[in-house]
């Protein structure tokens, strides 16, 4: 199909990639502390797609995070790119850095904006929540 977004990435050594012609359901730059200990980062932009709809070359090592959820990574470069959770099998997550451009999947919303790091501000307009996205949002 021409003119259809491929949203393609993979790892930093380029052992694991993945590609969907699906739109993400939504873009959310998270600030908990799993997620900045997981990917060593202040914070992190996670994009959710249909699993169905994702295809993954490579085998990607798998880390559980919580009792939900699980984080996949790329067992040669350490890379970090898939969050799933047993909650929502429906959705795969891939960590927005990864993507060859990730300028086609801008976050809309922060997420446990209440943890983020007091000199991580970023200055945008979008809703900052305090836990979950049905949390109450900060000023
Ligand atoms: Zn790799
Ligand atoms: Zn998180």
């Amino acid at each position: 199909m021409t003119g259809a977004t491929v949203f393609e990435g993979g790892c930093a050594c380029g052992g694991i990639r993945y590609r969907t012609a699906a739109r993400p359901q939504r873009s959310i730059f998270c600030h908990c502390s799993q997620c900045r200990k997981w990917n060593g980062a202040p914070a992190v932009v996670g994009a959710q797609f249909p699993t169905v709809e994702m295809q993954i070359t490579g085998t990607p090592a798998t880390y559980r995070s919580s009792e939900s959820a699980c984080r996949q990574f790329c067992p040669d470069c350490g890379g970090s790119l898939f969050y799933l959770n047993d909650t929502t099998p429906e959705f795969i997550s891939v960590m927005v850095a990864t993507l060859d451009n990730p300028e086609l999947a801008p976050p809309t919303a922060h997420i446990f904006a209440a943890k983020g790091l007091s000199w991580c501000r970023i200055d945008d307009a979008l809703p900052r929540h305090r836990a979950w996205l049905d949390s109450e949002e900060m000023p």
